[in-house]
């Protein structure tokens, strides 16, 4: 017989990626058909913010997601897995402005936004690309943006929805405020990290007179806004002030002396000056000690004229002056360095300030209760991640401003009576754009016909919080929606669980009361070799593309794969994306090899051998499972490259070479010849359809060539009970037995197909695999019996007793 292989190419060729993904489109193998009666499997893909391209890291993630997708897809869902792009926000106003060397002020707010659409159209060329190499299988045709007139129409008409009822309000309190980002931000965005400041000790004088009080403080420059001096209730240094007035240095404004708990004794000297507003403490302390706010800190950051001769210059200056004059005024005690917890905005790393602007805010303290109730109905990937947004929900307490004072965002869609100053709001439905339309009203209940329109956008969480919303079809396609929403789920980093993940549940919360997912994968960040992240202020970013364009989308994909445990961090390594490469190479081999013969439908028979590789495919078909549905993919990609490369190519497919081949044919029937076909073309069968969602490309070039239409179309595959279930005793013994029996050849200088012409003892266990061990290492004589005591030792339970030479 002739054994020549279908597959034709002695390799493969990750050039043909490129060619699959055309036929893939024109196919449309991945187009999502809401009335195919299937179960909808909707994913809230995470928008990629258009801020640079992706580093590999970023890209590995999105791999990740497409697998899910692409298992769903084989386990029979109809799956709606949108691509969009988050265009709404600061970071782009800042990249546009470097780019295009302009400020948003001075070229006026249209053209600004042409210049900021211009910038994002660009960098989102580039990641729709890369999307489609690395082969995502979602609607990149179709993909959405976040600054479209239908997305924003979405985001003013859950806003108009919550007004509606009552969750919104208009404040004017201190708020966060990033005076490099010149807009306020919400607690979600502040991160706190140790910065090393200046405790200053300064000596404030009694009106009543006697000795001078000694206050530290880090904010010196916040002096003329102090408004009382605390000291606590216990601490009996003292307790004789309480009802006195300290006179503040350098402004010699009279403040009150009382006792509160919130100053530390064993902080600088026990004594705390209450000022507007070094922090959110200080924002506590005065509405509960009802004192009258004062801000001398303005929008960018400098001191305003309440803060006198310092006023215009920046908070670190006038800090640094105001403590040059109190020293000359022999006013300072002593200085100290210390290490001091610093609130800083987590985009620009600038401290935040407090300043009192009026907002608008959304209702979140009063549905934390709730919101942790509904959260019970979602499903973490991996469990113990739901912590970090158990823990988010218990610290807030405050509401969210959702106002800013941006441009590229959503509009906030109010316009004001310019008579009697009612906002009016319009009916939901189409994106309105107050500051330069004329509002769809005609008066004011007030009798007035003139409006202003709101100036302001949006917070872009307020946008991106809606996604699932978006791509479940709320508003535009009622029918979608009931089904698909809500949305099966949400992958996403673990550096967003505060702000994307969070708001998006609140949102959905107070519009649905319900949970806005069934599961959310969670997954660790992409690091760099040496397991730092990628900054491009750090130079250590790696782009995916030359990486692909030297190893393949697959070889990338298995790698993310591979290495990505659920929930950690994981490293990049070119090393490892070629280790699996190698692991392409070795698949393509093994299924060149095993489609030189056919396979048969029926006539044949399986030997013990044939079964004990099955019941492991079993095995592996249960922990592949197992995993996919829990949203993993490492398991599966080091389980499929285990059995693949360390069992059925190194073990199985030895050991039935000969009786495929038919070359010791003498001691196999017919049937069990086909036995061992049947089992080589299940198995490669299975690994195909198994490894599909990581390796897309050469999985399908395989399928292809091997069988009819794509493996994209096959049922992921299930345990075949007649099959047996591994692990099993006699795959140990059968890569003990092998492993000895070569070593012995090799320490012999013989080939490893030589004949063996010795008397070999191996573990009874394996008596049943006797012929194929027999015509796999050639031996001459097989027991199963234990050894006598002059035969050599080669394993754990194999023995040899070489002929006597005559
Ligand atoms: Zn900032
Ligand atoms: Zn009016």
């Amino acid at each position: 017989m002739d054994f020549r292989p279908r597959i034709k190419e002695t390799r493969w060729d990750h050039r043909r990626e490129e060619e699959l993904l055309k036929r893939w489109e024109e196919e449309g193998l991945y187009d999502f058909n809401p009335s195919s009666g299937r179960p909808i499997f909707s994913i809230d893909t995470p928008p990629p913010y258009p801020s640079g391209p992706w580093h590999v890291g970023a890209a590995a993630h999105y791999a990740q997601i497409d697998m899910m997708a692409r298992y769903h897809r084989m386990k029979g869902y109809e799956v709606l897995f949108p691509f969009g792009v988050d265009r709404n926000g600061l970071p782009v106003e800042v990249q546009a402005e470097r780019e295009y060397g302009v400020k948003a002020h001075e070229v006026g707010r249209e053209r600004f936004l042409e210049l900021c659409a211009q910038f994002l159209d660009r960098i989102e060329r580039s990641l729709v690309h890369i999307a489609w190499r690395l082969g995502l299988s979602c609607d990149l045709k179709n993909y959405y943006r976040t600054d479209s007139p239908e997305f924003r129409a979405l985001t003013q008409a859950t806003f108009i929805e919550l007004w509606r009822r009552g969750l919104i309000y208009e404040a004017s309190r201190p708020t966060s405020w990033c005076p490099g980002c010149r807009t306020s931000i919400a607690e979600a965005e502040i991160e706190y990290e140790e910065r090393s400041a200046e405790l200053v000790y300064i000596k404030f004088k009694l009106k009543e007179g006697g000795d001078p009080l000694v206050i530290a403080t880090t904010r010196p420059e916040l002096l003329c806004t102090c408004a009382a001096v605390i000291y606590n209730p216990i601490d009996e240094r003292y307790t004789h002030l309480e009802g006195l007035k300290a006179i503040v240095p350098i402004y010699g404004q009279e403040v009150p002396i009382m006792a509160h708990s919130y100053a530390k004794p064993e902080f600088g000297t026990g004594l705390v000056m209450v000022c507007s507003f070094g922090d959110y403490s200080d924002v506590r302390l005065f509405r509960e000690l009802k004192l009258e706010a004062r801000i001398a800190i303005d929008a960018d950051g400098r001191m305003n004229s309440l803060a006198g001769p310092y006023a215009g210059l920046s908070v670190e200056e006038a800090r640094r002056r105001i403590v040059e004059d109190l020293e000359s005024q022999g006013l300072i005690e002593r200085r100290e360095r210390i290490i001091h917890r610093t609130p800083v905005c987590w985009r620009s790393k600038d401290p935040i300030e407090f300043i009192a602007t009026p907002e608008y805010y959304l209702k979140q303290v009063e549905f934390i209760p709730r919101l942790l109730q509904v959260i019970d109905q979602v499903v973490f990937y991996p469990p113990e991640h739901k912590q970090l947004l158990v823990n988010w929900i218990e610290s807030i307490a405050t509401d969210w401003p959702i106002s800013r004072r941006r441009f590229y965002g959503t509009e906030i869609p109010i316009w004001y009576c310019k008579a009697c100053g009612k906002p009016h709001l319009p009916p939901p439905g189409r994106y309105y754009r107050p500051w330069k339309e004329p509002p769809p009203f005609e008066r004011c209940d007030c009798g007035s016909r003139e409006f202003v329109g709101e100036e302001r956008t949006f917070d872009t969480w307020m946008d991106s919080s809606g996604s699932e919303l978006y791509v479940t079809g709320f508003l535009r396609d009622e029918e979608l929606f009931a089904k698909a929403f809500p949305c099966s789920l949400r992958p996403q980093g673990v550096d967003i669980v505060r702000t994307w993940l969070y708001y998006t549940l609140l949102k959905a919360l107070l519009l649905f009361d319900k949970p806005a997912f069934r599961y959310v994968r969670l997954s660790g960040m992409g690091l760099d070799e040496r397991g730092e992240a990628m900054h491009k202020s750090k130079g250590n970013v790696i782009y995916p593309e030359p990486v692909i364009e030297a190893y393949g989308a697959d070889a990338f994909r298995l790698w993310s794969a591979a290495e990505s445990k659920l929930g950690s961090n994981y490293r990049f390594s070119e090393s490892h994306v070629k280790a699996a490469r190698l692991f392409l190479t070795k698949l393509w081999n093994l299924s060149r090899f095993i489609s030189s013969f056919p396979k048969p439908s029926s006539g044949f028979k399986l030997t013990k051998l044939d079964l004990v590789a099955l019941a492991e495919l079993n095995r592996l078909i249960e922990e592949c499972r197992g995993a996919y549905d829990e949203m993993d993919v490492y398991v599966p990609a080091n389980a499929i490259r285990e059995y693949t490369w360390s069992f059925l190519a190194d073990h199985y497919v030895e050991a039935v070479k000969p009786r495929a081949y038919g070359t010791e044919s003498s001691s196999f029937t017919e049937e069990e010849r086909l036995g061992a076909w049947y089992t080589l073309h299940v198995c490669l069968e299975t690994i195909l359809r198994l490894l599909a969602p990581i390796c897309p490309f050469i999985t399908d070039a395989l399928w292809r060539s091997l069988k009819q239409g794509s493996v994209h179309k096959q049922p992921f595959p299930d345990v075949n009970p007649e099959w047996g279930m591994g692990p099993l005793r006699e795959t140990r013994l059968l890569k003990e037995f092998n492993t000895a029996i070569w070593r012995y050849k090799k320490a012999n200088k013989q080939p490893l197909t030589a004949p063996l012409d010795a008397t070999v003892y191996a573990p009874p266990e394996l008596a049943d695999l006797a012929r194929d061990l027999q015509a796999m290492h050639r031996i001459k004589d097989l027991r199963f019996s234990p050894p006598p005591p002059s035969a050599l030792q080669l394993g754990p339970a194999v023995y040899v007793e070489p002929r006597r030479q005559a």
